[in-house]
């Protein structure tokens, strides 16, 4: 391995989340709008090509763990090639995927035969109606199939599933999704929600945190916490006192975890960014399309890497949204 992508800070950069696409068939309300989002031309996105040469160069410095998101990465064409090409370069250990789950259970053999290693599927309510009120489709159904077809494949264990909470709209589905936990092979997550959608609809009063969200879960099941599943980890993990499960908080807002953050993001036209609320971003895409070789790459992404902000500031008054949304960085 070359030398490693490490930070002003002494963070060490192992992981990767790469969006593969800015579209998506929902319209989760704190992601975007319900109409005019506006999507980035063709031309603009990373061929499977690029991100094959990108990933390359990554895992070639101790970036191996890769996570595909979006936007909505199944409404990329080809996606599970492009995983299968992935899996296969040299350096890459880990291929995870993070999806909302509607056009999960006819591809997930596909993806699983190409090397996806592990799966979280995004659903806020179990509640047909509610969920059309949060994503603006109805399709609970669609997403809950996505889900179990998982279950088929033990190597996929423990699924993830991501909820974001928000008060005033989430606190009728928290005990169903915590209870889901209970019954079915899934690792429960809670997210709090963040400045990142579309429309800068955001108030920190929105914020459900992890600590209410505990109380409101402990009241019901008491719940105890485990050991971080790794230091970098983005959650804290509990599990139910009676062994019935285990809950992640992903608390980014009320705990932040960037002191060990090992995070990078390629955002779907080829941006690095070293941060979900960078408010400036790297371009790998102009240098790859004007023929620059993996070294002056890999430069031009070590010299970010080496700037990267010590934490989100979101707690410093000054703080502003960052240039763009969460369904164009990959969440
Ligand atoms: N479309 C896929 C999905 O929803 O799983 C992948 C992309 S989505 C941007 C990735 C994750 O970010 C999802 O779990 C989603 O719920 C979460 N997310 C989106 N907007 C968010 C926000 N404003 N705050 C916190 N999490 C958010
Ligand atoms: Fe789409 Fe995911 Fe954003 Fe919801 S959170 S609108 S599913 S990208």
């Amino acid at each position: 391995m070359e030398t490693a992508l490490r930070d002003g800070f002494g963070r060490t950069h192992r992981s990767l989340r790469i969006s593969v696409t800015d579209r998506c068939n929902l319209r989760c309300r704190y992601c975007m709008p319900a109409e005019g989002m506006r999507w980035l031309p063709r031309e603009e996105l990373l061929s499977d090509d690029e991100i094959v040469r990108l990933v390359g160069i990554f895992a070639r410095h101790g970036v191996g763990e890769i996570r595909i998101t979006g936007g909505e990465p199944l409404v990329r064409p080809g996606l599970p090639a492009l995983i299968g090409r992935i899996s296969a370069v040299p350096g890459v250990g880990d291929i995870a995927m993070t999806s909302n789950g509607v056009l999960l259970a006819d591809a997930i053999d596909d993806l699983v035969a190409n090397g996806l290693g592990r799966v979280n599927v995004s659903i806020d309510s179990l509640d047909p109606d509610r969920f059309e009120m949060i994503t603006r489709r109805r399709d609970l159904d669609r997403a809950l199939a996505g889900l179990a077809a998982c279950e088929r494949y033990p190597s996929l264990r423990p699924i993830k599933v991501n909820a974001v909470a928000l008060r005033g709209v989430s606190e009728p589905d928290v005990l169903p999704l915590a209870g889901l936990a209970r019954e079915r092979p899934y690792v429960v997550r809670f997210i709090e929600v963040m400045p990142l959608d579309a429309p800068r609809e955001w108030t920190r009063e929105a914020v459900l945190s992890g600590e209410e969200l505990r109380e409101m879960i402990g009241a019901r099941w008491p719940l105890l916490p485990m050991a971080p599943e790794r230091p970098s980890a983005t959650g804290t993990s509990w599990r139910f006192a009676d062994g019935a499960g285990v809950l992640q908080f992903v608390s980014s807002v009320t705990e932040p975890f960037c002191a060990s953050c090992d995070r990078l993001r390629l955002t779907a036209d080829g941006q690095l960014r070293t941060c979900l609320f960078s408010t400036s971003e790297t371009d790998l895409r102009t240098p790859l399309r004007a023929g620059a070789d993996d070294d002056e790459i890999a430069a031009v992404a070590r010299l970010a890497v080496s700037r990267k902000e010590a934490g989100h500031g979101m707690a410093d008054p000054s703080w502003t949204y960052a240039g763009r949304p969460m369904s164009m960085i990959g969440g």
